[in-house]
């Protein structure tokens, strides 16, 4: 709004003197604090009326864009919708108030929630047992793959150290298995995008037996296609005696259509931030149960003695009930109905390297017409003046233009055909108008930044913003 009259700074805004709120006259007594402990000079704090404070902040959080302002096709890291009711139940005193460390007979209400809410998901995917102490995707899959390790080592199985990770994995998959103290193989993809069994079956060959602790698959994949080879892909790896892991990331599009315990999967997370709404973004918060089939549980190892982000757990679990057993197996076929229809929607005009039935999400190669020199990322900054979210894009690696969509199922055919019309008329203006494509946004609070000056040279201080300017 009128960043002049309010500021881009809280200090900027600063008057000596000025209160916005003053301490209570002190009913208890002096304390000495030692010197040691005191401040040499006081805390440079802006000083500001109580108006000004408010009119800045509410000014400001109207230049951001969230999942509550418009549509946020973010592919990949499922930006969906977060129904009020969820907020209100986290929000529960009897819930919200619980701290950590109140003794056990106090706390059964939470406690039969983490329970109902572990039942729940042993229904939905069917595994044995579930965790709910992790506190993010990636946090998941360490704890599956220590999960994994000990099970070896409970057979006195010692030896195998390797987990075979397909090149369009995420890349949190390698990165755990390395945190794990595993080594990491790649397995190739087809040209199709999914995984190349006969490049496993060469690759199994040449490690030689009792090498694989484990084979990791996402599901459905980075490019949001269903890994049609998981049953002979699971016979193989166990009977080279590896365990079977499930990146279940992106559960939404398999909710009421497979569960991953039928398909012959050990271990396997959630993100429920992704999966049972939830909010998430910006780096937070998230949680990442962990399910394992039966005979595995013992293994669960000690990551926290707490419940883990037990307000995002009862987010989730207020998600479900409000869907209920019926409406829930809606969930994966209109989440795949909706990707699927924007895909068709727009494929003639986006380049559309993988042209097959997806999930929940795809990908585009950029635009169909390479001849205008608008890039993925000219078409995502014009998004921006058109009132919606970018996708994600320049991920996955596969492509160099990659452009990745994902609806979710709670947008409205209304919603997904506006944005459909949005991106056809980009397009057009790609080929009529280019230069007002690459020169977007131009409607949003600041233009194009530095993206590589804003990475490699933050300004992360008021005074040093002040010093720069100088
Ligand atoms: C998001 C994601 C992860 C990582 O989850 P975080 O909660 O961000 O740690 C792992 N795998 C896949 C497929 C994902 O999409």
């Amino acid at each position: 709004m009128n960043n002049k009259l309010y500021g881009n700074l809280i200090f900027e805004l600063s008057q000596e003197g000025r209160r916005g709120y003053t301490l209570p006259q002190n009913r208890f007594g002096q304390y000495d604090i030692p010197e040691s402990m005191r401040r040499k000079q006081d805390a440079e704090l802006p000083e500001c009326d109580e108006m000004t404070v408010v009119r800045h902040y509410t000014n400001l959080s109207a230049n951001n864009f969230g999942v509550d302002n418009g549509f946020y096709p973010l592919g990949s890291c499922t930006m969906k919708y977060n129904p009020k009711i969820n907020e209100e139940i986290a929000a529960l005193p009897q819930f919200q108030n619980l701290h950590p460390l109140q003794p056990a007979k106090t706390t059964k209400g939470a406690e039969a929630v983490c329970s109902l809410m572990c039942r729940s998901l042993c229904e939905l995917t069917g595994m044995h047992a579930f965790t709910l102490k992790p506190f993010a995707g990636a946090h998941g899959e360490l704890t599956g793959l220590m999960v994994i390790k000990k099970y070896h080592e409970s057979r006195n199985d010692l030896q195998r150290h390797m987990v075979i990770v397909p090149d369009s994995a995420h890349g949190t998959n390698p990165a755990s298995a390395a945190v794990c103290g595993m080594d990491i193989v790649e397995v190739k993809s087809l040209a199709d995008g999914t995984v190349d069994v006969d490049a496993l079956k060469e690759l199994l060959a040449s490690v030689g037996d009792n090498a694989v602790a484990a084979m990791m698959m996402t599901n459905p994949n980075t490019l949001g296609l269903f890994e049609r080879q998981i049953p002979e892909i699971e016979k193989i790896i166990h009977k080279a005696g590896g365990l079977m892991y499930y990146d279940g990331a992106n559960l939404n599009p398999m909710l009421g259509a497979a569960r991953p315990g039928d398909m012959g999967f050990d271990v396997m997370h959630i993100n429920l931030h992704k999966t049972f709404s939830t909010p998430h973004g910006g780096g937070g918060p998230g949680a990442g149960p962990v399910g394992v089939r039966k005979g595995l549980e013992e293994f669960f190892p000690n990551i926290s003695p707490y419940h883990g982000n037990f307000a995002v757990a009862m987010r989730a679990y207020a998600y479900i009930l409000s869907l209920g057993r019926t409406y829930i197996e809606e969930v994966g076929p209109l989440a795949t109905l909706n990707a699927n229809y924007i895909k068709e929607q727009l494929k003639d005009v986006y380049n559309l390297p993988i042209d097959a039935l997806c999930k929940h999400e795809f990908v585009f190669d950029g635009l169909k017409d390479k001849s205008t020199g608008v890039t993925t990322m000219d078409v995502a900054k014009r998004l921006l003046d058109y009132g919606y979210h970018a996708p994600t894009i320049y991920f996955p690696l596969l492509f160099h233009e990659s452009l990745m969509i994902e609806p979710t199922e709670n947008e409205s055919k209304d919603t997904i055909d506006a944005f459909i019309a949005v991106m056809r008329r980009i397009a057009e203006e790609a080929a009529t108008a280019p230069d007002t494509v690459k020169s977007a946004p131009h409607c949003t609070p600041i233009g194009r930044v530095d993206d590589v000056l804003a990475a490699k040279h933050p300004i992360v201080t008021y005074k040093q913003l002040c010093n720069d300017a100088n």
